[in-house]
């Protein structure tokens, strides 16, 4: 019974295939809808892979279980490329997705942690609290503001699952926003948790990491993942920052609980994935050329949408954006694109749009919109 309620109800809400229903010719649809990288992976790493891959066919060159907290070599180099070698190694852990990583803190927390998130957000932030049984506070985000979040509205919390830039609406938060929620997590006795999937998209000058002034380094730790910049989300590699001055609220010491928690729950990521992460660091300009391409394909596609008349929010520094819309998208346009009443069913009239787009897919929505307006 009690499983029942806590993962059996975590039904999700198809609007997929109900609107799809509806359309009578499939063939014409282009889908906006789905947030992953299309890829592909650069041919330099997939050589790498296939050369550590080979050595497990030998009996020198077979390894057994990684470290459980990932290669020193990877530690490193997400090190430089985007905290500035500000951490030690031992700060750093290696992990197979932000998705699970969220479930162990989640997990390691416990049930009397109360949780606290934007919403429209990750649902995993919910979800796994609504699994583990423990009390959530959401703070909706306001259209009307432009889904920026109000920080004023915070209510105590002992976790803040916080993403910058978010997803679905596309928003990252500037300095300002980040020190005020500071503040409260300094005035609840709270943690942050910083989601940091799209953080890499970032144009603008907001911070990057959570972690752009040291006072964060006892408030907060973060997590980043290969899935959406690597193209990695089917080779799972991510990471998480742990630094050794955040304590939780009862004095421990978060770094020290997440090594034990991970001695007794965990035995790393693969060996392949990581050599992957490895190659792909080693050559920024392999990931860094797509990520201009990819926000180059936003700023077209969301100028697009504004031009045939549509209300657009965020897509600055992340790869989607909001667009209000009755559905009308994939009626009118044969565009199909995840209504945010996925996420929660206040917000129905809004669609997310994910510019993780081919370029002729780009070209032919841009014709859609223009030949409609
Ligand atoms: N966090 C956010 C905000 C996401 O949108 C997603 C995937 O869509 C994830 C985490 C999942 O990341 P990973 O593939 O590293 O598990």
């Amino acid at each position: 019974m009690a499983l029942k309620n806590r993962v059996c109800s975590l039904k999700k809400l198809n609007i997929f295939q109900e609107v799809l229903k509806r359309i009578k010719d499939k063939s014409e649809i282009i889908s906006l809808a789905v947030g992953d990288n299309p890829g592909p992976i650069a041919g330099s790493v997939i050589q790498d892979l296939v050369k550590e891959a080979q050595k497990f066919s030998t009996l020198e060159g077979h390894k057994g279980y990684p470290p459980e907290d990932g290669l020193n070599e990877l530690k490193e180099l997400i090190n430089e490329i985007f905290y500035k070698g500000q951490f030690s190694l031992e700060e750093i852990f290696i992990s197979d997705g932000i998705k699970t990583d969220l479930f162990r803190f989640q997990t390691l927390f416990g049930d009397e942690a109360k949780s606290s998130f934007f919403v429209p957000g990750y649902p995993t932030y919910k979800e796994g609290c609504q699994i583990i049984k423990s009390p959530t506070y959401p703070i909706y985000l306001d259209p009307h503001y432009g889904f920026q979040p109000d920080m004023n509205q915070l209510v105590p919390f002992d976790v803040f699952y916080l993403c910058s830039p978010n997803n679905p609406t596309g928003v990252a938060l500037d300095e300002i926003e980040f020190k005020k929620i500071f503040d409260k997590a300094e005035e609840f006795g709270g943690i942050i948790v910083h989601d940091a999937c799209y953080s890499p998209y970032i144009q603008t000058q907001k911070p990057k990491t959570i972690f752009f002034t040291p006072g964060a380094k006892k408030l907060a730790i973060e997590l980043g993942s290969f899935s959406k910049w690597a193209a990695f989300s089917g080779i799972r590699l991510s990471w998480t920052v742990v630094p050794k001055e955040v304590k939780y609220q009862d004095g421990t010491s978060l770094l020290d609980a997440y090594t034990a928690f991970l001695n007794a729950t965990y035995n790393g990521v693969s060996w392949l994935s990581q050599k992957m992460g490895i190659s792909l660091l080693k050559n920024p300009n392999l990931f860094l050329n797509e990520i201009t391409l990819t926000m180059q394909r936003v700023q077209k596609l969301k100028k697009a949408f504004v031009e045939a008349g549509y209300l657009v929010f965020g897509g600055e520094d992340c790869p989607y954006f909001l667009v209000k819309s009755e559905k009308d998208l994939l009626e009118k346009h044969q565009i199909l694109t995840l209504p945010l009443e996925s996420f929660d069913a206040q917000y129905k009239g809004f669609s997310r749009v994910s510019g993780f787009v081919s370029e002729k897919n780009l070209e032919n929505v841009i014709t859609r919109l223009q030949n409609s307006s």
